[in-house]
Order: C-alpha cells, then sequence, then structure tokens
C-alpha cells in the first residue's frame, strides 16, 4: 500500500480500480532494421483505420446528444486522415529515414503545423488544433494500439478511477462519469478548470499529484478521497472498506446546514451569495443552496473546444435567455468569453495551460477581434429582454479596455440602465487601477484565481509551483484591499467569484477586508 497526497480539489471519495490516461505525448524516436520498414509502416495504416473508427464513433455518439453541431468537427479531422500530407509524408519518413512509425507521425505533423501556422485566414489557421488532435490519436493506437479515453473506460468492468498526467475541461466534459467514480491529475490545482468542472459534476477529484500517472499501474485498486488529497495505491481490504463506508456518506460540499435564505453575520452585516455557473445543469442547486442569483456564468464552457468564430449570435442568444429565463427574477452574470489566442502558441496540447498564460486572452482578444465580440454582446442584449442581465468584462488591465468594451455594448443596442456592466479584477494593473476604472462600471467582481496567479508569478495549472500559490500571501491581501476604497467611493458593488470565496476559513478573511457578496 502507498499514499500519494496532492490538492483535494473535488470532495468526496471514490474506490476502482486505476485507468491510466497519458496525454502529454512524449515520442520516443528509435531506428529500425531494414526487415522491420514494412511492418511499420503496416502499423501505420493500421493506426490510421483504427483512428477512423474511433472517429466515426465519436461522431455517431456526439450528433446524438447535446452539443451535436459539434459532430462535424470530427468529419474534418477524419479528412485529414486521408491526407498525403500527413499519413504519406510519414510513411515516406519510415521508409527513407528507417524510424519508427510514432516519430514519423510526429515529424509529418511538425511540417503540418508550421503550415497552418503561418496561414493568415483564421479559420485555417485554427485546424492546426485539428492536425495536432489526429496526429495525437494516431501516435496513441501506435503506442500500444490502446484507444481513445472514452472508448477504454467504456470497456471496463466495474467502477474505475482516472489517472491522468492532465485532463482538459473539454475531454472531462464527454466522459462516462457513471462509470468513472473519480480522477486525480498530475497537472493543475484548486483554480484548474478541470477541477471546477468537478466540482459542478460532483465527482471526487484530486489534482497536482505531479508523477502520480507514471507511479500508479493500470487496473491497481486505488482509494481516492477528494476531501484530503489523498491517492491510496492498492488498498489493504480494511482501508478499501472503510472508504466504502466514507464513499457512501455525502461530500463536505453537497451538504448545507441551515435553511437556504438571507444571509448575515452574527454581528448583522448581510451576505450574499450567488452562484458560479459552467453547465446549466448546475441551475439546479440555485435553490437548494439559496444563491440569490448567478455571479459568474463562464461562457467559454458553452465553446465545449469550438472554434470561437463558430459558434453563432442565435445559439448564444438562446443559451442566454435559457439561463436568465430559469434564474429570473434573480439576476445573471454572464462573463464574456474568457478564452486565450487558441491560434497562438505551439503547446498544442497543454491547451488547458495556454489558457492561463498573459497574452491576448480575455477582453484582449474581443477587442482585437470586435466580430466576434459584437456578436456576443448582440446576444446578450437581445437574451437581456428576459430577465434581468448583468454582463461581465474579463481580464481587465485598464479603464481604455472598458471604455472601448463600453461603447460596443451601446453600439449593440444595450440600454445602459437595464444592463448592469462590470469589470473583472483579475490583474494586477486593474487592481492598482481600480480608482480609475470605478467610475466606468457598474460592478465589480475580483478574481483571485487569476489575481493570484499574476501578482505570485504562478502558473494556476502548474503543479510544480502549486506550493508557491498562496491566497493569503500580503501582496495579494493588499491588491483586495486596494479595491475597496474605490468601490465604496463610487457606491459600487464588488464581489469576489473566484474559488477562495469556496473556502470558509478565507471567506471569513475576504469579510474582514470588507467583501459582502461572493
Ligand atoms: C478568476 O480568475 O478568479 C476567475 C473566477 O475566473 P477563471 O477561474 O474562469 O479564470
Ligand atoms: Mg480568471
Amino acid at each position: 500500500m502507498e499514499r500519494l497526497t496532492g490538492i483535494g480539489v473535488s470532495a468526496g471519495v471514490a474506490v476502482g480500480r486505476a485507468v491510466i490516461l497519458t496525454q502529454r505525448t512524449e515520442v520516443m524516436r528509435f531506428p529500425i532494421p531494414p526487415d522491420r520498414v514494412d511492418r511499420e509502416v503496416q502499423a501505420l495504416h493500421a493506426a490510421r483505420d483504427q483512428s477512423r473508427q474511433q472517429l466515426q464513433d465519436i461522431t455517431v455518439r456526439v450528433a446524438q446528444g447535446p452539443g451535436s453541431e459539434l459532430a462535424a468537427l470530427f468529419d474534418a479531422q477524419m479528412l485529414m486522415l486521408d491526407d498525403e500530407m500527413l499519413i504519406g509524408q510519414a510513411e515516406k519518413i519510415i521508409r527513407n529515414e528507417r524510424v519508427n512509425a510514432a516519430w514519423a507521425v510526429h515529424r509529418a505533423y511538425e511540417g503540418l503545423y508550421e503550415l497552418f501556422s503561418t496561414m493568415e485566414d483564421p479559420y485555417l489557421r485554427e485546424r492546426e488544433n485539428d492536425v495536432a488532435d489526429v496526429a495525437g490519436r494516431l501516435r496513441m493506437n501506435l503506442r500500444h494500439g490502446a484507444r481513445g479515453p472514452r472508448e477504454l473506460l467504456s470497456q471496463i468492468d466495474g467502477p474505475s478511477i482516472l489517472i491522468a498526467d492532465e485532463l482538459t475541461a473539454s475531454v472531462a466534459a464527454q466522459l462516462d462519469w457513471s462509470r468513472v467514480q473519480g480522477f486525480a491529475t498530475d497537472a493543475g490545482s484548486r483554480t484548474y478548470h478541470t477541477a471546477i468542472l468537478a466540482r459542478s459534476l460532483k465527482v471526487p477529484a484530486i489534482a497536482g499529484l505531479h508523477d502520480a500517472s507514471l507511479r500508479v499501474a493500470a487496473g491497481t485498486p486505488v482509494v481516492l478521497d477528494g476531501t484530503t488529497g489523498e491517492l491510496v495505491i492498492s488498498p489493504t481490504p480494511d482501508v478499501i472498506e472503510e472508504s466504502q463506508r466514507r464513499a457512501a456518506r455525502p461530500g463536505r460540499r453537497g451538504t448545507m446546514t441551515g435553511e437556504p435564505g438571507p444571509i448575515t453575520t452574527t454581528d448583522g452585516v448581510r451576505i450574499r451569495l450567488e452562484a458560479n455557473i459552467e453547465l446549466l445543469e448546475d441551475l439546479e442547486y440555485l435553490n437548494e443552496y439559496g444563491a440569490e442569483g448567478v455571479g459568474l456564468y463562464r461562457s467559454e464552457f458553452m465553446l465545449s473546444g469550438r472554434a470561437l468564430e463558430t459558434v453563432t449570435e442565435d445559439e448564444q442568444y438562446r443559451m442566454y435567455r435559457s439561463l436568465i429565463e430559469q434564474v429570473a427574477p434573480r439576476p445573471v452574470t454572464i462573463r464574456t468569453f474568457d478564452v486565450d489566442e487558441r491560434q497562438a502558441g505551439r503547446d498544442q496540447h497543454r491547451p488547458e495551460r495556454r489558457r492561463t498564460r498573459p497574452g491576448l486572452r480575455g477582453l484582449r482578444l474581443g477587442l482585437a477581434n470586435p466580430d466576434i465580440l459584437r456578436a456576443q454582446l448582440r446576444a446578450l442584449v437581445r437574451a437581456s429582454a428576459h430577465g434581468p442581465l448583468r454582463i461581465m468584462f474579463p481580464f481587465v488591465t485598464g479603464v481604455e479596455e472598458v471604455r472601448q468594451a463600453r461603447e460596443m455594448l451601446r453600439e449593440s443596442g444595450a440600454d445602459a440602465n437595464r444592463i448592469k456592466v462590470g469589470a473583472m479584477i483579475e490583474v494586477p494593473s486593474a487592481a492598482l487601477a481600480a480608482d480609475l476604472m470605478a467610475p466606468d462600471v457598474d460592478f465589480f467582481t475580483i478574481g483571485t484565481n487569476d489575481l493570484i496567479q499574476y501578482c505570485l508569478a504562478v502558473d494556476r495549472t502548474d503543479d510544480r509551483v502549486s506550493d508557491l500559490y498562496e491566497p493569503l500571501h500580503p501582496s495579494v491581501l493588499r491588491l483586495i484591499r486596494t479595491v475597496r476604497r474605490p468601490a465604496a467611493l463610487h457606491r459600487i458593488p464588488e464581489s469576489e467569484c473566484a474559488e477562495m470565496a469556496s473556502d470558509p476559513a478565507l471567506v471569513g478573511l475576504l469579510v474582514g477586508l470588507g467583501l459582502t457578496e461572493f
């Protein structure tokens, strides 16, 4: 029996056999003797056939479920499997350089990547993600003839625990969580977007385990405790029995004491509690927990990995309207897309990490691509006819950006009296310029998930520095305090919408700093 300790990111206990998912592709290169060349080429073709079959299955499954329009994405990937520049080129590399097929696929992919990344057309440039996905699938199938995570997991008998080096929110959203009891990742922290999703789905999870995906052999029984962050490998029968008992009990985060309703501190300060929403299904908990509205809807979750350009104004309008109608008469705060420029960067295998880097992200990306931001604002303005709406801009760094965004909103036909407009304070420059920004916004929302990472220069998804991610660092607390005075002076509400607000010990501190809305 061995115990690994990471960060418990979603409460609850799960017991099952380990399934290992390795997403970071470290491709091995090795020379092959002349008599193995044909075998390697055959393996390449077999991997292509297997990949095609998997993609067909995925297309059928996606077409039947919610988000059926995503199915077309996989058609494009199937076409790539027939592209001479990928498979044909890889075959040439195997024959000419006498190297293993996985390496040849990697080389051919790099050539294609170069080609796509220099394209002017953003739609075509976006395809580089598909090429990366297809090449990754081919390599995975070449590695052990293994199949994709979902296919693999669907064939497992009995409850399983997924242990991955990293797990993107879009992959996690597609898994069948009735079979997978919980997951643990080498990467990540409490604010990892997949961790946030796990809490929405009420799936026990641990992040930041560094190398668990290498240390745990597939099929080994494990116990995962998402409350304490402990992963027990090959537990003794006693430990399993005790864990199963605990697994049957509701998790810490799944319980609530007292009646839902208005909350006041013991000294009479009124506290307002709203919900963070990633999926529409989350709305069912609103009443249960007495939320007074939706404080943050992360609109990028509706993309499910799609390119921004592909989501139409009408599709957005329907989604926002449904959200607003279900929450009305309580208000909904919808945050405009907070993604980074997915075409930028070469780190194709770590989309989750790329999002957290400074760069063209959030409102900056929206202002650089005004057609996309305008379409979203128009959809929001239309949806606002159906209930109270607040629009929030992410990744704001200064007052000019807010003014430009407000102007675009005005051009979209927004009635300034009806829609409240706020800025997220999640970059230190925004906190320090809060006094300049206050006259131009209706509310501030502090986002300490990012504020901490940018203040302390700690990538929030990097497990190697997760111990330096310190919400109580004096610099972080000073930044939070900096926002209080301008908010009070201009009488604009100020809330905190990040994970800090879900920690009972830290909430007390935030109340002490003058925050009353979470
Ligand atoms: C934040 O940065 O604190 C926040 C709430 O936004 P996200 O976690 O989506 O970056
Ligand atoms: Mg943020």
